[in-house]
């Protein structure tokens, strides 16, 4: 039986999004038709800031001719229209909004998708075909029939391709809990599951050598700015690739088991801040501060979207004391090699392994079924602001 689990609030299935990004290259041909594109969304934003369309359709009406003679397919011109309409809409009272980077926008009756070939119209019956570079993941998502695709939008180096479905949240039948460190994630569950995860330990690493990296660059590059950014950007770009296809493969693993064995996720609400202090990697508290929140957030991020695209339910618990108090309850003592003692039960415990299971084993929030609320969802980040649960009491 399961502790403080309503029924009510995941009958209904909700829609879910989730875009994927393929990096191609852009023809010449191609590159005409993004500028092409993006001139006419300029020139629609004039004629919305001259003539304060009321909506979207009253600024095809004027627009449409001055677009048509870009000879591009209809299609463009609704597109460019709704670009500037909602720049228009958006822009800052003082300047007139404007599209500096190429781009296009298509909705989903223009385009074909087969596989990793993409045709898009340019004029009547014309058409051009982008490859995509895809990977077997990005193939699941494409090739799955059950997905509908939105509006594709591509840029100069990538396409970006927007899936939704319906999901039904299941019922869980027991719970993982998952203790997110500085270098390992910790997994628990119900079933007796336990897993250490150590990507984070490598992400970590990768992001300390690409810092040095990057100061490296800069220094070297000293007075030369448009050198250093584009080299910054590089390396950027490259860190960025490494330290998260590691988690999605350790996101993607916890999601993995707590689906097919039909969990619940339960997660640490994230707060950075009492994982600050933590020494021990011999850097600036600064630097370690803002690396171990970019991971903890990532990591939460890929895990939270990850079991809403599967219909995983997820909670964010405040778990007290995670690392003061044994399950029992009562405190333990801090031993040697991260591990802690309760006298009570006589346990030796592994300091991560014991917050997983009582993140495993916390109630989750604002589901008291004797209540009987109807709000359904789980409200917000599921914070419970008398739980006592106070962040700079606890030290890591
Ligand atoms: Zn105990």
């Amino acid at each position: 039986m399961l502790e403080g689990v309503t029924d009510s609030h995941r009958k209904t299935p909700v829609k879910v999004t989730k875009s994927i990004s393929l990096s191609y290259s852009a023809s010449e041909e191609l590159l005409s038709l993004l500028e092409d594109f993006r001139l006419m969304c300029n020139a629609a934003i004039r004629i919305a800031v001259q003539e304060k369309p009321k909506n979207r359709f009253k600024l095809i009406e004027l627009a449409y001719p001055q677009l048509k003679e870009y000879g591009l397919h209809t299609h463009y011109i609704l597109s460019a229209c709704e670009v500037a309409f909602a720049a228009y809409r958006n822009k800052n009272r003082k300047s007139i909004p404007c599209v500096r980077r190429a781009f296009l926008k298509l909705d989903n009756q223009s385009y074909a998708l087969n596989h990793l070939l993409l045709r898009i119209p340019t004029k009547p019956r014309n058409f051009i075909f982008l490859t995509l570079q895809g990977s077997e993941r990005h193939l699941s998502y494409i090739d799955d029939p059950c997905l509908k695709r939105a509006s594709v939008t591509i840029t100069l180096t990538s396409v970006v391709i927007p899936f939704s479905k319906e999901v039904e949240e299941f019922e869980p039948t027991g719970f993982v809990g998952i203790d997110v460190n500085e270098r390992n994630a910790t997994a628990s569950a119900t079933d007796g599951w336990h897993h250490r995860f150590d990507e984070l330990g490598e992400v970590v690493e990768i992001k300390e050598r690409y810092r040095d990296i990057r100061a490296g660059i800069s220094q070297k590059t000293r007075g030369d700015r448009r050198i250093a950014k584009r080299f910054l950007s590089k390396y950027g770009k490259r860190e960025k690739r490494r330290t998260e296809s590691r988690l999605h493969k350790m996101t993607s693993q916890i999601i993995g088991y707590a689906k097919a064995n039909r969990l619940g996720i339960k997660m640490e609400k994230l707060k950075g801040i009492r994982r600050l202090y933590r020494k021990g990697n011999g850097q600036g508290p600064s630097f370690r501060g803002r690396m171990n929140t970019w991971v903890y957030g990532e990591t939460q991020r890929q895990i939270d979207y990850k079991a809403k695209w599967d219909g995983v339910p997820c909670w964010y618990v405040n778990p007290r004391g995670t690392s003061s108090n044994c399950l029992c309850g009562s405190r333990v003592a801090p031993m040697q090699d991260r591990k802690l003692y309760c006298p009570k039960c006589g346990i030796l415990w592994d300091r991560d392994d014991l917050a997983s299971k009582k993140i495993m084993d916390c109630v989750v929030p604002q589901a008291r079924p004797s209540r009987g609320s109807d709000e359904g969802e789980r409200g917000g980040d599921g914070s419970n602001p008398r739980s006592g649960w106070r962040e700079g009491r606890l030290k890591g």
